[in-house]
């Protein structure tokens, strides 16, 4: 693997010299940027865990392809086993950041594309998918962190992609030439972009015939001429450069760092194009990519969970209300809601099975379940910490006003617990809780993999309902 270490993937951001807006302007270097490197410090954790004794079992795997030890966000599941580990490694990276680590994005669209390019060929005669193995190794070599660039900006909702007004509203070849395409288009809420190395594009939706431009899966190194990336605005991000304490989690980030990704006119080359107008295989490459994603949010939601629980349980500590009956009830709800989730994505991995390609894939039925689950079960989980932790969450002065030689002293006295914990460790708790139950970390909760009704869709066509009115007939003795 060419990126092993933190340094590794810290250097390889500095040299690639991709193109990132921040507030207006270009942000030269992103790893000495304090917007990002929360982020990317969260990202980083993927690098270093394949390298910790603990954890190695879990974030490594073995290439199917070449045998060779590969960080496992680079790996096509093989095995019931390797879904479920998944799901494992996923809620022990969020242990350690509290947040969106952003790399499974990459990951799952590697899946999605390496099962559907399989069957694109099986049914074309094409050759994408040897195409894409080639890729594939190139990433599990390289071991560069890739964006899952799926969600396209969509425009007028209510039109087709050839309908909209303005035809990039969906990312679309513009040119085909000899030697590859050229493609146009924008891709929103790319968790991870800035610090990313590649972006392999998928397309958003089912396509019908006359949206073929747009039926679109090709590699893209964020760094490539035309690609431009703007970052998007998060609850209280002004705090990242006012100070340690206010911003809640200073070493890691909010949500993903998401960013809107502009090609301009972006030229791809022809062993980078991985699909081209097969505009057939758009819903099942979207459908499984869904699927991929859903699987993991009571992973990584399930650790981010816990360390809400946590922070919950010590604010409680000291404020004097750990031993109060209704505290402990609120606590263990918590717990339960967390669990709930967790199960949910450990059993649609265990309900997974072999896909033509070979490479596995999660009972889809139950990893969309579990994505409609989170959407509700971590406000709940906020809504629980926020009266457990007191009003005292929304009120709390500034870290500035802690630290003043003039009215710290009165911050010191009047914010203190219970005696012999410091007012400023009961803050830096406080602020925790603020961070990880608010805003914008609760919005990807609700939007991140899809928003609540696609998983109501998948219901509708998932779900056997006929099967399930005929059991109910017959039971009830009623004749067709
Ligand atoms: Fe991974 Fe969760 Fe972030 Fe998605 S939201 S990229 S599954 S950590
Ligand atoms: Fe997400």
């Amino acid at each position: 693997m060419d990126i092993q270490t933190r340094e590794d993937y810290i250097q390889s951001l500095k040299d690639q010299g991709h193109v990132v807006y921040y507030d207006g302007r270009r942000v030269e270097d992103v790893t000495v940027h304090p917007a990002f490197i929360p982020h990317i410090n969260a990202a980083a954790k993927t690098y270093e865990m394949a390298l910790s004794p603990e954890y190695e079992a879990l974030a490594t795997a073995v290439s199917h392809l070449t045998g060779a030890k590969i960080s496992r966000f680079t790996h096509i599941h093989q095995s019931v086993e390797d879904l479920i580990k998944k799901v494992q490694l996923l809620r022990a990276i969020a242990h350690e950041t509290g947040s969106c680590f952003q790399r499974c994005v990459g990951w799952d669209a590697l899946n999605a594309t390496y099962m559907t390019t399989f069957d694109i060929d099986q049914k074309m005669g094409t050759d994408f998918h040897p195409r894409f193995l080639e890729y594939l190794k190139y990433v599990q070599k390289t071991n560069k962190m890739i964006v899952g660039g799926m969600t396209d900006v969509k425009g007028d909702r209510s039109k087709a992609p050839h309908q909209q007004a303005d035809a990039d509203l969906f990312t679309r070849v513009v040119e085909r030439r000899d030697d590859g395409i050229v493609i146009r288009g924008a891709k929103a809420h790319q968790t991870g972009g800035a610090n990313s190395h590649e972006i392999l594009i998928m397309p958003t939706q089912f396509m019908r015939p006359e949206d073929a431009d747009y039926a679109l899966v090709c590699a893209v190194p964020l760094s490539a001429p035309g690609v431009i990336q703007i970052f998007g605005r998060q609850t209280n991000d002004d705090r990242k450069f006012q100070g340690r304490i206010d911003v809640g989690k200073p070493d890691y980030g909010l949500v993903g760092g998401e960013t809107l990704i502009v090609f301009e006119d972006v030229f791809v080359p022809a062993d980078r194009v991985f699909m081209c107008g097969q505009t057939e295989f758009s819903g099942t490459l979207v459908e499984r990519f869904a699927t991929l994603h859903r699987q993991n949010y009571g992973g990584c939601k399930g650790g981010v969970s816990d360390v809400i629980v946590g922070a919950c349980a010590v604010a409680c500590e000291m404020q004097g209300t750990a031993k109060a009956s209704h505290i402990k009830d609120k606590l263990a709800e918590m717990m339960h809601l967390t669990e709930t989730i967790y199960s949910g994505s450990v059993s649609c991995s265990a309900m997974g099975f072999a896909t033509p390609s070979g490479a596995f894939y999660p009972d889809p039925l139950l990893a969309n379940c579990t994505k409609q689950n989170v959407t509700r079960h971590v406000y709940e989980i906020a809504r629980l910490a926020h009266d457990v932790a007191g009003g005292i969450l929304a009120t709390m002065p500034f870290e500035n006003d802690l630290k003043s030689p003039e009215i710290g002293p009165y911050v010191e006295k009047y914010l203190a617990g219970v005696e012999g914990v410091s007012t400023e460790n009961r803050i830096r708790i406080l602020r925790l809780i603020e961070n990880m139950t608010g805003g914008t970390a609760l919005v990807e909760s609700m939007h991140g993999a899809g928003s609540p009704q696609t998983q109501k869709v998948m219901y509708g066509r998932l779900g056997k309902l006929d099967m399930k009115k005929k059991m109910a007939k017959k039971l009830a003795g009623v004749a067709d």
